[in-house]
């Protein structure tokens, strides 16, 4: 697998953008001190990253817990990996390390050591980790858990799967959700004049690029959940309804590795799901 590349964002921050998905995880170092998060999937981008934080007392700032963003936990156990308690019972339940497990072996790879959580974290909350304040943002949704962090002395959000400018949003749980919890992000940026977004994957973005991302994204969430309510009224059988969410027009394509996960249909399912239907 290719490697990735390391992108620097400010004198103390730096980007791991892979290959793979482009996932990205930031790295932030000051006076021996490190926040770093979240998605990895690939060996020499972990290589990369552990070079970067292993002599720093680390907090690793975990969106949630699909496979490509707790990757990066098992092989920094001396790190503490922050996240929900959402997250924190997911991987507790053993369900992510076996996501995680399957899917890496699909790809040939193997990721050292077991996904945890070693401080659950709330929503709406303001915590001093390290050197850095940090603000929570509660960002389920996309997935059954999530959570932003927006890193205030670095004005850097960290999303999770949200603003992604490389593909169209994609929504393994709640369509619903998804849509609310973009409005939040984009509600946040404004507030605290966020300067860089990092999402999961796909490149970083400036507060007017993130801004004009969500809202692109936004219509297309609400002209979704206008299709599955009209295919609901209708009684439409599922694969009909599954059809006619996929017709919705989507604000921009996904790359192959990302339409390998056919995101159209996971968005149609998840309206299904919203709706005690699947
Ligand atoms: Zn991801």
């Amino acid at each position: 697998m290719r490697p990735g590349r390391t992108i620097p964002l400010t004198p103390t921050a730096t980007l791991i953008q892979g290959v793979v998905w482009q996932c990205n995880c930031v790295v932030i170092r000051k006076d021996g001190h490190a926040l770093a998060g979240d998605a990895i999937w690939s060996h020499h981008d972990m290589a990369v990253l552990t070079g970067m934080i292993v002599d720093h007392d680390t907090h690793l700032l975990i969106t949630h817990g699909d496979i490509d963003h707790c990757s990066c936990i098992g092989a920094h156990p001396y790190a503490k990996a922050v996240g929900s308690a959402a997250t924190a019972a997911r991987i507790a339940s053993g369900s992510a390390a076996k996501n995680l497990r399957a899917e890496a072996a699909a790809w040939g790879l193997q990721f050292e050591g077991e996904p945890r959580i070693d401080m659950i974290v709330a929503a709406d909350t303001r915590l001093t980790l390290g050197k850095w304040q940090v603000r929570t943002l509660e960002a389920a949704g996309h997935a059954g858990d999530g959570m932003a962090y927006l890193i205030e002395e670095e004005s850097l959000f960290l999303v999770g799967d949200y603003l992604m400018a490389s593909q169209h949003p994609m929504v393994w749980w709640s369509l619903h959700e998804a849509r609310r919890t973009t409005e939040r992000l984009l509600e946040t940026i404004e507030r605290y004049r966020v300067e860089r977004i990092v999402p999961g994957h796909g490149p970083w973005l400036s507060r007017t690029e993130a801004v004009a991302v969500g809202q692109q994204d936004i219509v297309y969430l609400r002209e979704v959940e206008r299709i599955a309510d009209d295919a609901q009224r209708k009684g439409y059988a599922r694969r009909e309804w599954e059809l006619a969410v996929m017709a919705v027009p989507v604000p921009r394509p996904c790359a192959p590795d990302i339409e390998m996960l056919c995101p159209r249909l996971l968005n149609a399912q998840a309206t299904l799901r919203d709706r005690a239907l699947l």
